[in-house]
This record gives structure tokens, sequence and C-alpha cells, in this order.
């Protein structure tokens, strides 16, 4: 597969969605969504459901629309659900990999949905085959599902530190487990016969929330436009470190790991999270809006419009406009619906490469000198086409103008940022790259700036995010043999073969 249609920037992250609502109709709840975090992951979609008897699921490549239908949909009863939309960061792209994982425990039935990435998940996965645990398939995420269908005395040797009380919930315990072992990102939801858990790890590198339906019933999600899909009330976050459990009790909140700081991934605010969602009590779409004025006060252009590259730097640019004076228009229609296509290409059609994806409108950019704003750049494939067809366009001059700071360094996240080899920034000087995308001038936002433009909301008590794709400053100890600079395959498809 080629062409930068296909390959331009990191890879998504993964949505998961749970919810507890009686009477309700969970499996099509779970559908919208998903259908609602679609830009999460587009690889692969899955639900599993109960009844507080059995437990049923569906799961399939591709985008959610094309996973489910009426009949899959119909099978898939009772009053508890979890999906998940799939980008593997982990593990090859196969339907095995497909989440969630449904399991058969001594409790009953377990499915998980994992969004985040495990740094230590080749240690959790030796010691899982040594115990005798067979694995089918290649994820982190499989290596969780196994940890919690064991005893939690398994893993702590009976020495729980996590837990401030005995819990007569077994499957707190386990989690308090896992959660004692498990290093890494991790927001995950799980269904149970009786209850769905959620829960994220304590330096809450990936987003999830909680929301409430007005009948009756709790949802969580990984981004807060989900709940609005679906009629329910965004309440809050899920701390990070926190186990939610969602039953017929309501929503109770138990202690997973304490969490002595936060981390959550600042590339949500820059690219991965939808401009509707709200974290850490901020609109989206606001922060990248401040994202963009702070870029023009910080780089400003002798210039006559401003123009994004749609549809994730819309808001940066017209940030950008507002702050500079520059009228904002559009400079390029995107077919939205070209996504990740599994036709591959003829050479001919390679030759169009970006075209066939985004045309230049020329009414708006002939003999003008644009500011082009994209929210990041990461390998490099986009920004250089983009400026083609700006004077393809009929632009005079294109000064580029990038809303984040340079990637530098790999993500070991979740995040499938590549290898320090693919990463432009870090093999590039700010002058190289603007010669290598044909630019007339180039500037990325200040890691202080962009900190500044987001601007935490005082409701958030403790604060922080994860910024190593950026500073190089890693939340987390990261084993050395990962920062290997001369690695040609993206980490963790090497990692696991
Ligand atoms: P590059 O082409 O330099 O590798 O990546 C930067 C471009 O990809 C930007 O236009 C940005 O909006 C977009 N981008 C950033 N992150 C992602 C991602 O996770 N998935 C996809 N498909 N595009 C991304
Ligand atoms: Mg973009």
């Amino acid at each position: 597969m080629s062409g930068p249609w296909l390959q331009e920037g990191p890879h998504e992250e993964c949505g998961v969605f749970g919810i507890y609502a009686p009477q309700r109709d969970v499996a099509r709840l779970t559908f919208f969504g998903l259908y609602a975090l679609q830009h999460r992951g587009q690889e692969s979609a899955g639900i599993a459901t109960s009844d507080g008897r059995a437990a049923y699921s569906h799961k399939g490549m591709g985008l959610v629309a094309q996973v489910f239908n009426e009949d899959n949909l119909r099978p898939l009863q009772g009053h508890l659900a979890i999906g998940h939309n799939r980008y593997s960061t982990t593990g090859i792209s196969h339907l095995r990999n497909v989440q969630p994982y449904l399991i058969e425990t001594i409790h009953g039935p377990l499915g998980l949905a994992h969004n985040g990435n495990l740094t230590n998940a080749l240690q959790l996965r030796q010691s899982l085959l040594e115990r005798g645990v067979g694995l089918s398939s290649t994820t982190d995420s499989e290596v969780i599902t196994q940890i919690l269908a064991a005893p939690a005395e398994v893993w702590t040797n009976g020495n729980n530190k996590n837990s401030t009380k005995t819990e007569t919930d077994h499957w707190i315990n386990r989690l308090q487990a896992l959660m004692l072992v498990a290093e890494g990102a991790y927001s995950l939801v799980i269904l149970t016969r009786n209850a769905v858990y959620a829960t994220r790890d304590p330096l809450g590198l990936r987003p999830l929330c909680l929301g409430q339906l007005s009948n009756g019933g709790y949802v969580v999600a990984s981004e807060s436009c989900a709940l609005l899909t679906i009629g329910a009330k965004y309440l809050r976050e899920v701390k990070p470190g926190e186990i939610l459990r969602l039953n017929e009790q309501g929503v109770t909140t138990f202690v997973g790991r304490v969490s002595t700081r936060r981390a959550l991934c600042i590339f949500e605010y820059v690219y991965f999270a939808r401009p509707d969602s709200i974290l850490e009590e901020q609109v989206i779409h606001t922060v990248r809006q401040q994202m963009g004025g702070q870029l023009a006060r910080e780089a400003p252009a002798e210039a006559d419009i401003v123009v994004g590259v749609p549809d994730s730097a819309t808001p940066a640019a017209i940030g950008y406009s507002l702050e500079s004076g520059l009228p904002y228009t559009e400079g390029l229609t995107k077919n939205r619906y070209i996504g990740r296509t599994f036709i591959e290409p003829d050479d001919a059609l390679r030759q169009l490469g970006v075209h066939l994806k985004y045309n230049p409108l020329t009414s708006n950019l002939k003999g003008k000198r644009v500011v082009l704003v994209d929210d990041s750049i990461v390998r490099g494939n986009t920004a250089g086409p983009m400026v083609q067809l700006m004077r393809e366009g009929g632009a005079l001059e294109v000064h580029v103008r990038v809303s984040s700071p340079p990637v530098r360094h790999p993500c070991f996240m979740g995040v499938d940022m590549a290898t320090y080899k693919q990463l432009i920034a870090h093999n590039l000087n700010i002058e190289g790259i603007r010669q290598q995308i044909g630019a007339d001038t180039l500037a990325y936002l200040s890691l202080k700036g962009m900190t500044t433009a987001i601007r935490e909301a005082l409701a958030v008590a403790e604060t922080g995010h994860c910024d190593a794709c950026f500073s190089g400053n890693y939340p987390i100890s990261i084993p050395v043999w990962l920062f290997d600079e001369n690695r040609e395959k993206p980490i963790f498809e090497e990692m696991w073969g």
C-alpha cells in the first residue's frame, strides 16, 4: 500500500464505548456511539452485550456502518454493552485482533475494549505464556483480558496494595491487580455478566468520560461527542486511576491505582479528538482556535488570506484569521468519503496522488498570498502536496503555519507515530522541511505557546499532559531498546512480529 492519501499522519487512536441501560436497545445505542467515534479508528469495529445470563458479540473489519446491519445487531440482546473502533497500534491487521475480546471465565463472560498501549506488554505476555495461558492474537489488549481472567492473587501474590478495603466484587480486585502490573496507556471498558466497568490508567494518557441517560442508565465513552449523539448528558471524566462500575446500583467509583500526576496525550488537542468533544472541561474546537490565535502572534505572515487544510485544521485557521485580521477562506475541497480506500490505485491514478482526495478552489486562491494552516506535520506526506495544490490554484505565495510543534519523537503509548526515521522533523531542521515541502515560509507553534493555548480549566485540579512526541519527555520509563533510531518498521509491528 502506498500513496500519500493512505499514509498521512500517524494512525488514529481507538474509540471505546460502554453502556448500562435497562429496557433500552443497548446494541443500537452502542452502534450510534461507535459511529460518533469513527474518527478514532476505521480499521475494525465490534460490539459485545450481556443480558445477565449470556453474552453476545459481533465484530468485523471496516467502518462501523460496514460491519453492522439489522440482521447482526438484532441478536445482540441485553441491557449491558461495550463497543470498540480500532486502528491497530499493536498487532497486525487481522480479524482475530478485532475487539471487543469476549471470553468465558469462572465468573462468567468477560468482554474487553482497550484504547492505548502497554509499554511492558512483552513481559506480561511472556509471564502469561509461562503460566500456560494460550493467546490467540498479537495484541496487548488480549494480554489484559487474560490477566483479568485469573484471580487477582495470581498477579499480586495476595498483596493487593491498590485495595483500600477488601472488595467483595472480584472484578474490582482483578482490575486493581491489573493496574498494579500494567504500565503504559489504557482506557478500558469491560463487560461482565452483570455490570460494565470502566477504568483509566493512573496517568490518564487516553481520554474516557461518563454520561447519564435521561431515563436511567449510564454511558462511558472515549469522547463526549458519543454521549450527545445518543442523548446522554455529559457528567465528568473518568479520573486517572479510577474504576467505575455501571449496574443496577447506578455508578460506583473505586480506587484502581492512586494517581500522582496527569499526562493526557496532548495530541488529542492537536488532532485526534472531534472538535465538539470536551476534554478537561474544554471544548476542543475552542482550544484549537486558541492554538491558531497563538500561532498568529508567534508567526505572523505578510499575506492576503488564511486557508486551513480540511477538516482538522479548520478551527486553528479560523483562530489564525481572527488574531491576524487576515480573512479566512476555503482553499481546498476535500472528498470526505475517500477515507481508507481498499482499492489499490494503478500507476496512472497514483500519479494523481493527492487529487484523489483534495482539489484547490481556484476562484479563492488566484493571485493571493496564502497562509496555509495545518494542525501537524508528522511524516511530511501532506504538507508538500498541499502547498503544490495552492500553487496550482493560482496562489502567489504559500506561507505554511503549523498549529503544533515539530514532531520529533515516537509515541510508545498507543499512537502509531512511526519510527524516528519516518518523522520528518527528526531528520530535517525547519529550513530543510520548508525546502522539502516547497513553501515560501514555514513556522510551527512553540511548545510553550501550545500549552498556553490549552488553558487548562480551573475545574481540573491537577493538570499535566504527555507531550513526549514534541518534547521527548516521556511520562513513564520506556525500555531503552525501543529508542533504536535505526528502526525501519513501526515499533510495535516489529515487537509483535
Ligand atoms: P503527515 O502527512 O505530515 O504525516 O501528517 C500530518 C497530516 O496528517 C496533517 O494534515 C494532520 O491533520 C493529519 N493527521 C495527523 N494525525 C493524523 C492521524 O492520526 N490520522 C490521519 N489520517 N491523519 C492525521
Ligand atoms: Mg489534516
